[in-house]
């Protein structure tokens, strides 16, 4: 029976060590934080529980960010191709791209966008969500501000007439994620 006794003691080491990984902050696997959403205050803005919430619209913005750019608008996708190519120090991951009516539906509810017309319907806008060096989505305004310069530079580069939502007027914070093809 040592040989169970000293098997099982290996597998509860394991485990320790992967939480104590993830309680530090580490990524345990390559590139890929064990909660990519572990980064995001628990609790938002209206006093709601708002992991479960980002769980939800976007279970994995990391393993679906190909996808998602393929859905959108391709002069768009191309946009934030080149700010990815000429920005490789800085990493940034599609949270919405194209949304159907339920999702849309959704993000009204939620008050997470404010139009029924959002141009997200048809492809032409996208919100980029920065992530840090763990890996996990991060709201930081100045991640989010060399994301926006980026997205410029690859617009002006590529003659596409792109609007950043950070300059929208009324907006809070978190709309600094939404770029939109203007007027194509
Ligand atoms: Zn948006």
């Amino acid at each position: 029976m040592r040989g169970l006794f000293e098997h099982a003691g290996i597998v509860a080491g394991a485990v320790r060590l992967l939480v104590l990984a993830s309680l530090l902050g580490g990524s345990a696997t390559a590139g890929r934080a064990a909660d990519v959403y572990g980064n995001i205050p628990e609790i938002d803005d209206r006093g709601r529980e708002q992991r479960p919430m980002f769980r939800l619209w976007n279970p994995d913005p990391i393993g679906n960010h190909e996808a998602h750019l393929a859905a959108i608008n391709p002069r768009l996708a191309a946009v934030v191709r080149k700010a990815e190519r000429d920005n490789p120090g800085l990493r940034f991951v599609v949270g919405s791209g194209r949304r159907d009516p339920a999702l849309q539906r959704v993000a009204l509810a939620w008050g997470w966008s404010r139009t029924p017309g959002s141009l997200h319907a048809t492809g032409d806008a996208v919100d980029l969500w920065p992530l840090d060096t763990g890996g996990r989505v991060t709201f930081d305004p100045a991640l989010q501000d060399r994301v926006a310069a980026a997205m410029k530079r690859a617009a002006l580069d590529l003659g596409v007439p792109l609007r950043w939502g950070g300059h929208f007027r009324g907006y809070k914070g978190r709309d600094r994620s939404h770029f939109e093809i203007a007027g194509d």
